[in-house]
């Protein structure tokens, strides 16, 4: 029979020395997986809402329970990746050797008593430059459509279902979030007086909560970073099912969806950073 001592021996050493930004990296892990957890939690009552509103016809009634299954599964979908996915395999590994090595005093708690449990202020201002996002201001005719293609393909290799096209001779690219969500914007290429690449966002669809994110869209802190821009329109792709990571609702007393967007970035171990939005509503900001 093994002692204490001896199963002390046997954990393995941590493989990742538990430095701030790596321990950052695993909450902001950690908090994308509550947030998944609980986007699955009104699944069935989504689907059961799509089948008991009146529809106006049979076809509405089809549309209305396709979508709501279609965004059911796609919240399983999600869900069953994060907890598949090797980073959080990483993540859980490591809590459970480090409470293996000291687990005195590790009690069970609840997200409601530590609402700031991760501190979820935008770091933009820090000195910590992304080096794939920083960009340089070309002069003339604006960015190439080489260039904006080359991150079109990377947006598309991140976000599965989003549709992003450029049409060279508007000089525009056109982005479709898929259903639930179901937006779609215009983005007009541009050079501004200084030099400096400019990307106004616009959409065909006038709707209050496409009016609302682009009042979002319009005051982002990088107006001349392509990327960025991609990054934070794909962030709505969960808009009608992501809750406010403040007040963890959905809706808010005016029944508006979380529309702020603030971005969590960590810098990994190996120096390259990841990026996370947090859905915000506006009077929780
Ligand atoms: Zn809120």
């Amino acid at each position: 029979m093994a002692t204490d001592e001896q199963e002390f021996h046997h954990v393995p050493p941590l493989q990742m020395e538990l430095d701030e930004p790596s321990i950052m990296s695993s909450l902001a892990r950690l908090q994308e997986m509550h947030i998944s957890l609980r986007n699955l939690r009104e699944t069935i009552p989504k689907v059961m809402d799509s089948v008991l509103v009146d529809p106006a016809s049979p076809d509405q009634l089809h549309s209305h329970f396709s979508q709501a299954a279609n965004g059911a599964a796609q919240a399983i979908k999600n869900f069953t990746l994060l907890v598949e996915d090797s980073r959080t395999k990483e993540v859980m590994d490591k809590a459970k050797e480090s409470r293996a090595r000291a687990g005195e005093g590790i009690t069970g708690w609840k997200v409601t008593e530590h609402e700031d449990w991760l501190n979820f202020k935008q770091e933009d201002g820090n000195d910590d430059v992304d080096k794939d996002e920083e960009g340089t201001a070309e002069a003339g005719d604006g960015p190439s459509a080489e260039n904006v293609n080359t991150t079109l393909d990377k947006l598309r290799s991140a976000h599965v279902g989003i549709e992003v096209s450029l049409d060279e001779d508007s000089r525009t690219v056109t982005l479709h979030l898929p259903p639930p969500a179901q937006m779609n914007f215009q983005i007009q290429l541009d050079t501004t007086s200084g030099g400096h690449n400019s990307y106004s966002v616009d959409s065909k669809d006038k709707s209050k909560l496409h009016r609302a994110v682009l009042e979002e869209i319009g005051a982002r802190p990088r107006p001349n970073h392509l990327a960025y821009l991609l990054e934070m329109l794909a962030s709505y792709i969960d808009i009608k099912s992501r809750p406010c990571v403040k007040c963890s609702r959905l809706l808010d007393r005016n029944a508006r969806f979380p529309v702020v967007r603030s971005r969590k970035r960590t810098k990994q171990p190996d120096g390259r950073f990841e990026s996370q939005w947090l859905a915000l509503h506006t009077a929780c900001t």
